[in-house]
């Protein structure tokens, strides 16, 4: 058997897509659903990591710089996918043991990133 804990955090932001050829060319926000995936195994506590201790990274090394930003003014051309890399470097660099990240953008499109 393999186990994860899984958080889930949303946050606001606004972006532009310049080069888009519909609606997302002009400055509009989205509310982004992100979902921390961190797999075994289990350690003396009996958990895979404590989820007071992953929030803890996501909030400092994450939210602090997306939440409420202007996510062009964060990273050049902030499509999903590259907002969702930007997250996966960030706590990559920060120590937590990620093993995949989901990053909502609608409520019907999702990018993965797979460590
Ligand atoms: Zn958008």
């Amino acid at each position: 058997m393999r186990i994860a804990v899984v958080r889930r955090y949303d946050f606001d932001a606004a972006h532009v897509l310049p080069w888009h050829q519909g609606k997302c060319a002009r400055l509009h926000g989205h509310t982004y659903r992100l979902e921390v995936t961190v797999a075994g195994p289990l350690d003396h506590r009996g958990v895979v990591m404590d989820f007071a201790e992953v929030d803890e990274i996501v909030e400092r090394h994450v939210l602090a710089i997306l939440d409420h930003y202007h996510l062009n003014d964060v990273l050049e051309n902030p499509t999903a996918e590259r907002v969702a890399l930007l997250v996966g470097e960030r706590l990559t660099a920060a120590g937590l043991p990620w093993s995949q990240l989901r990053l909502w953008e609608t409520a019907d499109g999702s990018v993965v990133v797979e460590r």
